[in-house]
């Protein structure tokens, strides 16, 4: 590719990184399976651990600019030896990098799962308080195994601007889990950054193109690409995005010591998906934004109900940043409004009916991969209310989906007038 043309997100997923690895020649790569590499056999190529540092440092002092330059570093690290260790790097873990790199225009370090880069940003920056609602509630696990050596005290995500100092984090999850409406990055990056404070934003709900938080003034964008990166339910990957690149190289040298890169298979899976990826994220989040309303058309529309053999009142609640009418939803989400949704039914003994009537959803955990998925969130989130089903809308034809979803929302109704069920799978 030439580095002087601006490419899009779907040439750069496949193109970015041809050429990048030790074999030019391979289309898609071998998986690098081996931990060690021999050395140069020329002894004048060796360079020692200590001149190895001592050169490192000279090229930093030199180059104190903090510009993105997402060209190939200048200096590799290793001087001329490109792998020795596989907990440092190895090939498709760079490779994957590079192209993540270009397709979200900032430097990223990937991680063995979305957690593990949720662990290791979060140690790098050392918050004294961190600001953050509900949402993904692993992330408050991390927290909560951080506190044991920092005492770093949890603040809620609406606490007063004044009760941030410098150094101190707003974490902020948006689109959020699990009902996809949308908090105002803008908003909270003047409130962090007046107190001297970091944003970061997870984006794992509304990957790139859908929004880029770094435009609303994020500092860190962390994503699990164990979702839609990932899309195939085969994978754990997460990434840190930065534009510092002192940032990154320090992101880089914890997760040599912590142990924390993606697996030699993991990576390669990851490469794979790129490829695909955005052809996958952009008609995962039409549909859903087709469902979302078909959705908001039950709850309020009686006629349509009526029309459809739904049982008017059945659907109480459904939540989706396209229905969500806040002006900087639109302004934050050009390229569409993420794949989950969440929706209310009546009674709780009706909602744990609908996974069951659904049969082109597999009533499952997790998100991001080409099947539909929906979950009657009580199973694995004990904060939310027992009405509540969670959405995450795969890559099958939009008509299917919404034919689906209205004849399992017929027999829901069925069941919650009569009591009894009145479908099957085998209907
Ligand atoms: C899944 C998820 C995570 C954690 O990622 P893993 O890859 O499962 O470790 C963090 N944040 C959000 C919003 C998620 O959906």
């Amino acid at each position: 590719m030439s580095e002087n043309i601006t490419y899009g997100l779907s040439t750069l997923a496949i193109h970015a990184d041809a050429g990048y690895g030790p074999d030019p020649l391979e289309v898609s790569p071998a998986i690098s399976v081996s931990t060690i590499w021999r050395y140069p056999e020329n002894p004048d190529e060796w360079k020692s651990a200590k001149e190895r540092a001592a050169l490192l440092k000279e090229h930093a002092d030199k180059n104190k600019t903090e510009e993105v330059s997402l060209a190939p570093d200048a200096v590799d690290p290793n001087f001329g030896i490109p792998f020795i260790y596989s907990r440092d790097t190895q090939p498709v873990a760079l490779r994957v990098e590079r192209t993540l790199s270009k397709m979200v225009g900032a430097h990223v370090v990937s991680y063995r799962s979305g957690l593990a880069a949720a662990a290791a940003l979060i140690t790098h920056l050392n918050p004294k308080r961190i600001s953050i609602g509900d949402g993904y509630h692993g992330t408050h696990g991390v927290i909560s195994v951080l506190k044991r050596l920092s005492n770093v005290q949890v603040l809620p995500l609406d606490c007063a601007e004044g009760d941030l100092h410098e150094g101190d984090l707003i974490w902020l999850e948006t689109p959020v889990n699990p009902l996809g409406t949308s908090f105002d990055i803008e908003a909270f990056a003047k409130k962090a950054h007046g107190r001297g404070a970091w944003l970061v934003v997870d984006s794992t709900f509304a990957p790139p193109p859908l929004q880029d938080p770094f435009q609303q003034g994020a500092d860190y964008v962390h994503h699990s690409a164990t979702k839609y990166f990932g899309g195939h339910s085969d994978l754990l990957a997460g990434l840190i995005l930065t534009k510092s690149k002192e940032a990154k190289k320090r992101l880089i040298s914890d997760r040599l010591v912590m142990g924390n890169l993606p697996g030699s298979l993991e990576a390669w899976l990851l490469l794979r998906s790129l490829r695909t990826y955005a052809l996958r994220i952009e008609r995962q989040s039409r549909t859903a934004e087709a469902l979302a309303n078909l959705l908001d058309r039950f709850r309020r529309d009686e006629e349509f109900c009526k029309e459809k053999g739904v049982e008017p009142g059945l659907v109480i609640a459904v939540t989706h940043s396209s229905l969500q009418g806040d002006d900087f939803v639109k302004k934050q989400m050009p390229g569409g409004y993420g794949p989950v949704l969440s929706l209310s039914l009546v009674t709780a003994s009706v909602t744990k009916r609908f996974p069951g009537y659904l049969k082109l959803f597999f009533h499952s955990t997790s998100l991001g991969g080409t099947e539909s998925l929906v979950e009657w969130r009580a199973m694995s989130d004990p904060s939310v209310d027992d009405r509540l089903i969670r959405m995450s809308v795969g890559c099958e034809d939009t008509s299917d989906l919404e034919r689906d979803i209205t004849l399992a929302l017929v027999s829901c109704g069925r069941f919650w007038r009569s009591g009894t069920p009145a479908a099957s799978k085998e209907e």
